[in-house]
């Protein structure tokens, strides 16, 4: 597969470019493009275990990168404020068709620029300012936009947050009964960002129809877990489901917004003119061809060995004496406790040296961390890049068996070095770009 990233060299002109001089033809940015070039060097030369990170495919990125950028098309199809945009009309819709087949949704808005604009859109669409609306704890897996009192969602409507219980690290559903009794929450969000195991959409709506609240479901991590038969579908159930396009659907970067019938019309306000300006239909045009590629059988068989890759390499890293929050995974990711492998070593530290040893991660909090988030007990890791490069279990054991040498050997800078070109030679047999 031809590199495509690769811009350093102009291609010769086709259709749909323009041949009018620019001043890039005659004086190349090779500053910008050798910096793309190095990313992508970073991203096939080391493991890429970031939970939400991914490898779009080259048909995406050449969407992303079309002549689309140009259009503006504020408003919807058939309905834009500027002419000319009997294309992009056609292209935006095919968008909406194939994203409301892959999810058997009644309404699909495809504008919003990433998952955090989803949210605060569909909050806008249902909710007035200060109403009450449950979401899971930040530091018990949530999202920032499910209340965090730095950001919009907290200051504009009052969140209450459910956590996982103390025991078996779960999300509690007595306690999100309890507290939607007690609340009366207009909303209740389900959906998280770092928990390694199943949400049940079916329990949540139970609650929410109990108490007479709305049911929102994010599902910015496993929309693609969804859409390949590998996690419950939360969109019979829920009166809107929020995701990004870019986590385990393999998109270009954005948002998506699901719903009911009903809530089409406020949804497509809080949208434009609510939150944003004129779509990204470069970007729409992206999020299409991911829909149509995970339309596809062979996108079943990629969700699946996501979830089984995460499972083997859960299983590998207990071999190799780590605790995992909740004791092991059943979706794409797992959060590491890092405290019993090792009491003195930090989330923080462990990020900075893995990175080095060429295995990028992230510290995360575990429940309840007693570090601060910015130091934090624990790491996340994700299966969805390394799956997408091919990598199955046997090479999730060599994963574990790396991570746990590159944390236990961090003082010794040769042998993280021995580790890092280990790293690039297991990479090199799976490359995702060439
Ligand atoms: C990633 C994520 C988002 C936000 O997506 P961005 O595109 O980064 O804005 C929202 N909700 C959840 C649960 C997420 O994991």
């Amino acid at each position: 597969m031809a590199n495509p990233n690769s811009n350093s060299t102009p291609a010769p002109r086709t259709r749909g470019e323009l041949i009018v001089p620019f001043p890039s033809d005659t004086t190349p940015d090779t500053e910008l493009f050798a910096l793309i070039d190095q990313e992508v060097q970073r991203q096939v030369s080391g493991l890429q275990l970031i939970a939400s990170e991914n490898f779009t495919s080259p048909a995406v990125m050449r969407a992303v990168g079309s002549a689309l950028t140009n259009k503006y098309a504020e408003g919807y199809p058939g309905k834009r404020y500027y002419g000319g945009n009997a294309v992009i009309d056609e292209v935006e819709a095919l968008a909406i068709d194939r994203v409301k087949r892959l999810f058997g949704a009644d309404h699909a808005n495809v504008q919003p620029h990433s998952g955090a604009n989803a949210n605060m859109c569909a909050y806008q669409a249902i909710l007035q300012p200060g109403d009450t609306v449950l979401g899971l704890s930040l530091d018990h897996g949530g999202h920032l936009t499910h209340g965090s009192p730095v950001n919009a969602s907290g200051k504009l409507y009052h969140f209450v947050a459910y956590k996982v219980t103390p025991g078996d690290e779960r999300i509690d559903m007595d306690q999100v009964r309890d507290l939607a009794l007690a609340n009366r929450p207009k909303l209740i969000v389900a959906g998280t960002t770092s928990y390694p195991r199943r949400l049940d959409p079916a329990a949540f709506k139970a609650i929410a129809d109990e108490v007479g609240a709305l049911f929102m479901f994010d599902a910015a991590h496993i929309a693609g877990l969804i859409a390949g038969d590998a996690h419950p579908n939360p969109v019979p159930y829920a009166d809107i489901v929020t995701f990004t396009t870019h986590k385990t659907l393999r998109g270009p970067r954005g948002g998506c917004i699901l719903s009911k019938a009903e809530h089409a019309a406020a949804i497509d306000k809080a949208v434009f003119p609510g939150w944003q300006g004129g779509p990204l239909e470069h970007v729409i045009a992206g999020k299409a061809v991911a829909f149509f590629e995970a339309l596809q059988p062979e996108f079943k068989v990629y969700a699946q060995q996501i979830v089984r890759n995460a499972s083997a390499l859960a299983e590998a890293l207990v071999q190799q004496g780590f605790r995992l929050v909740s004791g092991g995974t059943d979706n794409h990711m797992m959060v590491v406790d890092l405290r019993q492998f090792d009491a003195e070593l930090t989330g923080k530290e462990a990020q900075i040296v893995l990175d080095s040893g060429g295995v990028t991660l992230n510290k995360n909090t575990i429940p309840d961390d007693p570090r601060s988030p910015f130091v934090t007990s624990g790491v996340r890791i994700g299966t969805p890049g390394v799956t997408t490069q091919g990598m199955r279990e046997p090479q999730m054991v060599q994963i574990a068996e790396l991570i746990a040498r590159i944390l236990r050997q961090r003082n010794d800078t040769a042998a993280v070095a021995a580790a890092r070109a280990e790293v690039a030679a297991l990479c090199g047999q799976f490359p995702a770009y060439a």
